[in-house]
Protein backbone atom coordinates (compact mmCIF):
# COMPACT_ATOMS: atom_id res chain seq x y z
CA UNK A 1 0.00 0.00 0.00
CA UNK A 2 2.70 2.27 0.73
CA UNK A 3 3.86 2.10 -2.89
CA UNK A 4 0.71 4.28 -3.51
CA UNK A 5 2.41 7.15 -2.94
CA UNK A 6 4.70 7.64 -5.68
CA UNK A 7 2.75 6.45 -8.46
CA UNK A 8 3.26 8.94 -11.14
CA UNK A 9 0.21 11.86 -11.63
CA UNK A 10 -0.83 14.96 -14.00
CA UNK A 11 2.80 17.25 -14.42
CA UNK A 12 4.74 15.20 -11.26
CA UNK A 13 1.83 15.59 -8.43
CA UNK A 14 1.00 12.02 -7.60
CA UNK A 15 -2.57 10.78 -7.08
CA UNK A 16 -2.26 9.37 -3.76
CA UNK A 17 0.02 10.55 -0.44
CA UNK A 18 0.33 9.96 3.01
CA UNK A 19 -1.20 12.16 5.27
CA UNK A 20 -1.83 11.77 8.90
CA UNK A 21 -5.25 12.03 9.84
CA UNK A 22 -6.76 12.50 13.15
CA UNK A 23 -9.28 9.95 14.84
CA UNK A 24 -10.10 11.28 18.16
CA UNK A 25 -7.95 11.72 21.52
CA UNK A 26 -4.74 9.10 21.17
CA UNK A 27 -5.47 8.25 17.70
CA UNK A 28 -3.85 9.39 14.46
CA UNK A 29 -3.29 7.55 11.54
CA UNK A 30 -1.10 7.73 8.84
CA UNK A 31 -3.17 6.62 5.62
CA UNK A 32 -2.98 6.52 1.65
CA UNK A 33 -5.28 9.44 0.67
CA UNK A 34 -5.74 11.47 -2.07
CA UNK A 35 -4.06 14.37 -3.16
CA UNK A 36 -6.61 17.17 -2.83
CA UNK A 37 -8.09 18.33 -6.32
CA UNK A 38 -7.74 22.26 -5.97
CA UNK A 39 -10.29 24.83 -7.16
CA UNK A 40 -10.79 28.39 -8.10
CA UNK A 41 -8.42 30.90 -6.25
CA UNK A 42 -7.30 27.64 -4.01
CA UNK A 43 -3.30 26.86 -4.32
CA UNK A 44 -1.62 23.16 -3.66
CA UNK A 45 1.42 23.54 -2.05
CA UNK A 46 4.31 20.16 -1.40
CA UNK A 47 4.98 20.27 2.08
CA UNK A 48 8.55 21.17 2.83
CA UNK A 49 8.35 20.86 6.62
CA UNK A 50 5.89 20.54 9.03
CA UNK A 51 5.87 21.50 12.88
CA UNK A 52 4.45 20.28 15.77
CA UNK A 53 2.65 22.36 18.00
CA UNK A 54 1.66 22.76 22.03
CA UNK A 55 -1.54 22.51 20.66
CA UNK A 56 -1.29 18.95 18.55
CA UNK A 57 -0.17 17.22 21.86
CA UNK A 58 -3.40 19.15 23.81
CA UNK A 59 -5.35 17.68 20.55
CA UNK A 60 -3.96 14.24 20.86
CA UNK A 61 -5.11 14.10 24.79
CA UNK A 62 -8.65 15.55 24.38
CA UNK A 63 -9.30 17.15 21.02
CA UNK A 64 -10.03 20.24 20.46
CA UNK A 65 -13.17 22.75 20.46
CA UNK A 66 -12.30 25.13 17.75
CA UNK A 67 -9.39 23.31 15.23
CA UNK A 68 -11.32 20.22 14.96
CA UNK A 69 -14.69 20.03 14.41
CA UNK A 70 -14.99 17.04 12.44
CA UNK A 71 -13.32 13.62 12.48
CA UNK A 72 -11.61 12.17 10.67
CA UNK A 73 -9.85 15.63 10.39
CA UNK A 74 -6.54 16.66 8.48
CA UNK A 75 -4.25 16.70 11.01
CA UNK A 76 -1.03 19.64 12.22
CA UNK A 77 -1.25 23.15 11.25
CA UNK A 78 2.18 25.18 11.07
CA UNK A 79 4.15 24.54 8.05
CA UNK A 80 6.15 25.83 5.14
CA UNK A 81 6.22 24.49 1.40
CA UNK A 82 6.90 24.92 -2.46
CA UNK A 83 3.37 25.91 -4.64
CA UNK A 84 2.60 22.99 -7.45
CA UNK A 85 -0.41 23.95 -8.58
CA UNK A 86 -2.36 27.33 -8.51
CA UNK A 87 -6.46 27.21 -9.08
CA UNK A 88 -8.14 29.38 -12.14
CA UNK A 89 -7.98 33.40 -10.63
CA UNK A 90 -4.75 32.78 -8.32
CA UNK A 91 -2.93 35.61 -8.63
CA UNK A 92 0.57 36.36 -7.06
CA UNK A 93 1.29 33.49 -6.49
CA UNK A 94 2.99 30.71 -9.03
CA UNK A 95 4.27 27.11 -9.16
CA UNK A 96 7.54 26.51 -7.50
CA UNK A 97 7.06 29.46 -5.14
CA UNK A 98 8.23 28.65 -1.28
CA UNK A 99 5.63 30.17 0.37
CA UNK A 100 4.35 29.67 4.29
CA UNK A 101 0.30 29.85 5.19
CA UNK A 102 -1.36 30.66 7.80
CA UNK A 103 -4.00 28.28 9.51
CA UNK A 104 -6.83 30.61 9.70
CA UNK A 105 -8.06 33.50 7.65
CA UNK A 106 -11.11 35.82 8.81
CA UNK A 107 -14.06 36.65 7.04
CA UNK A 108 -13.03 40.60 6.77
CA UNK A 109 -16.73 41.50 7.14
CA UNK A 110 -18.09 40.17 10.63
CA UNK A 111 -18.71 42.09 13.36
CA UNK A 112 -15.71 41.32 14.67
CA UNK A 113 -13.18 41.83 11.38
CA UNK A 114 -15.43 45.18 11.12
CA UNK A 115 -13.93 46.10 14.21
CA UNK A 116 -9.79 44.84 13.73
CA UNK A 117 -10.24 41.89 16.04
CA UNK A 118 -9.89 39.46 13.21
CA UNK A 119 -8.87 36.93 15.50
CA UNK A 120 -12.08 36.64 16.91
CA UNK A 121 -14.08 36.68 13.89
CA UNK A 122 -17.59 34.48 13.73
CA UNK A 123 -16.36 32.89 10.21
CA UNK A 124 -12.55 32.22 10.94
CA UNK A 125 -11.87 29.32 8.59
CA UNK A 126 -9.41 26.78 9.90
CA UNK A 127 -6.50 24.96 8.27
CA UNK A 128 -5.51 21.43 9.09
CA UNK A 129 -3.57 18.74 7.08
CA UNK A 130 0.21 20.37 7.37
CA UNK A 131 1.13 16.53 8.49
CA UNK A 132 0.99 15.34 4.61
CA UNK A 133 2.62 15.33 1.67
CA UNK A 134 0.46 18.15 0.14
CA UNK A 135 -1.70 20.34 1.71
CA UNK A 136 -4.38 22.37 0.08
CA UNK A 137 -4.78 25.95 0.93
CA UNK A 138 -8.18 27.57 0.29
CA UNK A 139 -9.11 30.46 -1.40
CA UNK A 140 -9.68 32.94 1.85
CA UNK A 141 -6.39 31.95 3.00
CA UNK A 142 -4.82 32.46 -0.12
CA UNK A 143 -6.40 35.98 -0.31
CA UNK A 144 -5.04 36.88 3.30
CA UNK A 145 -2.44 34.56 4.88
CA UNK A 146 0.19 33.50 2.19
CA UNK A 147 2.92 34.57 2.20
CA UNK A 148 6.18 33.57 0.01
CA UNK A 149 9.57 32.76 2.19
CA UNK A 150 12.42 34.86 1.84
CA UNK A 151 15.38 33.05 0.49
CA UNK A 152 16.90 33.20 4.01
CA UNK A 153 14.99 30.95 5.95
CA UNK A 154 14.34 27.45 5.48
CA UNK A 155 10.86 25.87 5.51
CA UNK A 156 11.71 24.41 9.35
CA UNK A 157 12.43 28.12 10.56
CA UNK A 158 9.66 29.82 8.00
CA UNK A 159 6.97 27.26 9.56
CA UNK A 160 7.86 29.05 13.45
CA UNK A 161 5.73 32.10 12.21
CA UNK A 162 2.37 30.87 13.67
CA UNK A 163 3.50 30.57 16.79
CA UNK A 164 5.32 33.66 16.88
CA UNK A 165 2.20 35.19 15.78
CA UNK A 166 0.52 34.31 18.95
CA UNK A 167 3.18 35.13 20.78
CA UNK A 168 3.43 38.77 19.06
CA UNK A 169 -0.28 38.90 19.83
CA UNK A 170 0.19 38.46 23.31
CA UNK A 171 3.22 40.45 23.74
CA UNK A 172 1.80 43.79 22.06
CA UNK A 173 -1.39 43.42 24.81
CA UNK A 174 0.54 43.54 27.29
CA UNK A 175 2.41 47.21 26.11
CA UNK A 176 5.93 46.69 27.44
CA UNK A 177 7.92 49.16 29.08
CA UNK A 178 11.87 48.76 28.70
CA UNK A 179 12.97 47.36 32.27
CA UNK A 180 9.42 45.92 33.23
CA UNK A 181 9.67 42.42 35.26
CA UNK A 182 7.99 39.93 33.18
CA UNK A 183 6.93 36.33 34.68
CA UNK A 184 6.32 33.73 32.34
CA UNK A 185 4.57 30.58 33.52
CA UNK A 186 5.37 27.43 31.48
CA UNK A 187 8.25 26.56 29.88
CA UNK A 188 7.28 25.04 26.83
CA UNK A 189 8.41 26.42 23.45
CA UNK A 190 5.91 28.92 23.30
CA UNK A 191 7.10 30.02 26.34
CA UNK A 192 10.85 30.32 24.69
CA UNK A 193 9.73 32.48 21.89
CA UNK A 194 8.00 34.89 24.50
CA UNK A 195 11.45 35.28 26.35
CA UNK A 196 12.91 36.38 22.99
CA UNK A 197 10.21 38.80 22.28
CA UNK A 198 10.10 40.04 25.66
CA UNK A 199 14.05 40.32 25.89
CA UNK A 200 13.82 42.76 22.41
CA UNK A 201 11.22 44.94 24.30
CA UNK A 202 13.95 45.11 27.17
CA UNK A 203 11.82 43.41 29.69
CA UNK A 204 13.70 41.36 32.95
CA UNK A 205 12.13 37.93 32.35
CA UNK A 206 11.60 35.34 35.12
CA UNK A 207 10.30 31.94 34.42
CA UNK A 208 8.66 28.99 36.01
CA UNK A 209 8.56 25.43 34.87
CA UNK A 210 8.82 22.47 36.16
CA UNK A 211 11.09 20.70 33.72
CA UNK A 212 14.74 20.95 34.55
CA UNK A 213 15.73 21.22 30.80
CA UNK A 214 13.07 23.06 29.60
CA UNK A 215 14.42 25.78 32.16
CA UNK A 216 17.83 25.46 31.06
CA UNK A 217 16.29 25.88 27.62
CA UNK A 218 15.03 29.33 28.95
CA UNK A 219 18.00 30.39 30.43
CA UNK A 220 19.58 29.84 26.84
CA UNK A 221 17.15 32.01 25.43
CA UNK A 222 17.78 34.85 27.43
CA UNK A 223 16.08 34.48 30.63
CA UNK A 224 17.15 36.46 33.48
CA UNK A 225 15.75 33.80 36.11
CA UNK A 226 13.90 30.77 36.08
CA UNK A 227 12.33 29.05 38.81
CA UNK A 228 11.68 24.81 38.88
CA UNK A 229 8.27 24.80 41.04
CA UNK A 230 8.70 21.10 41.99
CA UNK A 231 11.98 22.22 44.17
CA UNK A 232 10.02 25.10 45.55
CA UNK A 233 8.57 25.21 48.98
CA UNK A 234 6.73 28.10 48.64
CA UNK A 235 6.60 29.10 44.86
CA UNK A 236 4.60 31.96 44.92
CA UNK A 237 6.63 33.57 47.38
CA UNK A 238 10.05 32.26 45.33
CA UNK A 239 8.57 33.95 42.22
CA UNK A 240 7.72 37.11 44.53
CA UNK A 241 11.15 37.56 46.16
CA UNK A 242 12.75 37.86 42.52
CA UNK A 243 10.04 40.41 40.85
CA UNK A 244 10.89 43.78 42.73
CA UNK A 245 11.68 42.56 45.97
CA UNK A 246 8.98 40.82 46.88
CA UNK A 247 6.07 43.27 45.68
CA UNK A 248 5.79 40.81 42.56
CA UNK A 249 5.53 41.06 38.75
CA UNK A 250 4.96 43.85 36.59
CA UNK A 251 3.69 41.67 34.04
CA UNK A 252 2.42 37.45 33.96
CA UNK A 253 2.09 35.45 30.94
CA UNK A 254 0.00 32.22 31.78
CA UNK A 255 1.33 30.05 29.27
CA UNK A 256 0.24 26.46 30.68
CA UNK A 257 -3.75 26.13 30.41
CA UNK A 258 -4.65 25.08 33.97
CA UNK A 259 -6.83 26.47 36.80
CA UNK A 260 -3.72 25.83 38.92
CA UNK A 261 -0.87 28.44 36.99
CA UNK A 262 -3.94 30.89 35.98
CA UNK A 263 -4.32 30.92 39.89
CA UNK A 264 -0.69 31.21 40.56
CA UNK A 265 -0.15 33.96 38.00
CA UNK A 266 -2.69 36.38 40.03
CA UNK A 267 -0.62 35.36 43.01
CA UNK A 268 2.90 36.79 41.67
CA UNK A 269 1.51 39.56 39.64
CA UNK A 270 2.14 43.09 41.93
CA UNK A 271 -0.55 45.21 42.98
CA UNK A 272 -1.68 47.72 39.05
CA UNK A 273 0.08 44.69 37.65
CA UNK A 274 -0.94 42.98 34.21
CA UNK A 275 -2.15 39.65 33.52
CA UNK A 276 -2.43 37.38 29.83
CA UNK A 277 -4.30 34.50 30.08
CA UNK A 278 -2.37 33.03 27.29
CA UNK A 279 -2.91 29.24 28.09
CA UNK A 280 -6.32 28.05 26.83
CA UNK A 281 -8.05 25.77 29.71
CA UNK A 282 -10.81 23.14 28.68
CA UNK A 283 -14.16 24.19 27.99
CA UNK A 284 -16.23 24.18 31.23
CA UNK A 285 -13.41 25.17 33.33
CA UNK A 286 -14.46 27.66 35.90
CA UNK A 287 -11.76 30.53 37.03
CA UNK A 288 -12.17 31.84 41.10
CA UNK A 289 -10.41 35.50 41.44
CA UNK A 290 -9.78 37.25 44.77
CA UNK A 291 -12.05 40.10 43.65
CA UNK A 292 -10.20 42.19 46.59
CA UNK A 293 -7.17 41.99 44.60
CA UNK A 294 -8.61 42.77 41.42
CA UNK A 295 -10.33 45.77 42.25
CA UNK A 296 -8.50 47.30 45.23
CA UNK A 297 -5.14 46.56 43.84
CA UNK A 298 -6.25 47.31 40.39
CA UNK A 299 -4.99 44.52 38.34
CA UNK A 300 -5.87 43.97 34.77
CA UNK A 301 -6.82 40.41 33.25
CA UNK A 302 -6.49 40.27 29.68
CA UNK A 303 -7.55 37.15 27.64
CA UNK A 304 -5.40 36.41 24.34
CA UNK A 305 -6.52 34.25 21.41
CA UNK A 306 -4.84 33.10 18.32
CA UNK A 307 -3.50 36.28 16.14
CA UNK A 308 -4.40 38.48 13.30
CA UNK A 309 -3.02 38.79 9.69
CA UNK A 310 -0.83 41.76 10.61
CA UNK A 311 0.83 39.60 13.57
CA UNK A 312 1.36 36.61 11.11
CA UNK A 313 3.28 38.94 8.69
CA UNK A 314 5.42 40.72 11.65
CA UNK A 315 6.44 37.28 12.76
CA UNK A 316 7.68 36.53 9.36
CA UNK A 317 9.49 39.26 9.55
CA UNK A 318 11.19 39.27 12.50
CA UNK A 319 12.40 35.50 11.47
CA UNK A 320 13.70 36.58 8.50
CA UNK A 321 15.91 39.69 10.16
CA UNK A 322 17.09 36.65 12.06
CA UNK A 323 16.24 38.13 15.32
CA UNK A 324 14.47 34.72 16.75
CA UNK A 325 16.66 32.11 17.50
CA UNK A 326 14.38 28.99 16.49
CA UNK A 327 16.65 25.98 16.15
CA UNK A 328 16.88 25.32 19.87
CA UNK A 329 13.20 25.02 19.76
CA UNK A 330 13.08 22.33 17.74
CA UNK A 331 14.62 19.42 19.52
CA UNK A 332 13.51 15.99 17.76
CA UNK A 333 13.06 15.29 13.69
CA UNK A 334 10.81 12.32 12.39
CA UNK A 335 9.11 11.21 9.63
CA UNK A 336 5.87 11.23 9.23
CA UNK A 337 5.04 7.80 8.56
CA UNK A 338 6.43 7.85 12.39
CA UNK A 339 3.91 10.44 13.47
CA UNK A 340 1.54 8.38 15.16
CA UNK A 341 4.30 7.42 17.81
CA UNK A 342 5.71 10.94 19.04
CA UNK A 343 2.81 12.29 20.94
CA UNK A 344 2.75 9.29 22.88
CA UNK A 345 4.10 10.38 26.59
CA UNK A 346 7.18 9.11 26.74
CA UNK A 347 8.43 8.09 23.65
CA UNK A 348 10.27 11.11 23.03
CA UNK A 349 12.40 12.77 25.86
CA UNK A 350 11.31 16.67 26.62
CA UNK A 351 10.30 17.42 23.21
CA UNK A 352 9.50 20.96 22.40
CA UNK A 353 9.10 21.35 18.49
CA UNK A 354 9.45 18.46 16.35
CA UNK A 355 10.08 19.01 12.82
CA UNK A 356 7.78 16.58 10.82
CA UNK A 357 9.33 15.92 7.02
CA UNK A 358 7.01 14.27 4.97
ZN1 LIG B 1 0.62 26.16 16.57
ZN1 LIG C 1 -15.02 37.96 10.28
Amino acid sequence: MTKLSILPGVRGIPYKMKAALYYGPEEVRIENTDVPEIGPGEVLVRVGAALTCGTDFKTFRRGHPLLIKNIPSPFGHEMSGTIVKVGDEVSGFTPGMRVVAANSAPCGQCFFCRRSQHNLCENLEFLNGAFAEFIRIPEKIVNCNLYRVPQTLSFREAALSEPLACVIHCLDKLRITPGEVMCIIGSGPLSLLMIQVAKLHQAKVIVVGRSHDKLEAAEDMGADCVINVRLAKDPVAEIKAVCHHGYGADLVIEAVGSKATWNQALGVVRKGGRICLFGGCPQGTVFEADAYRIHYEQISVHGVFHYTPDYFVKALGMLAEGKIQVNPLITHECRLSELNQIFIPGVLHNPLKVVVIP
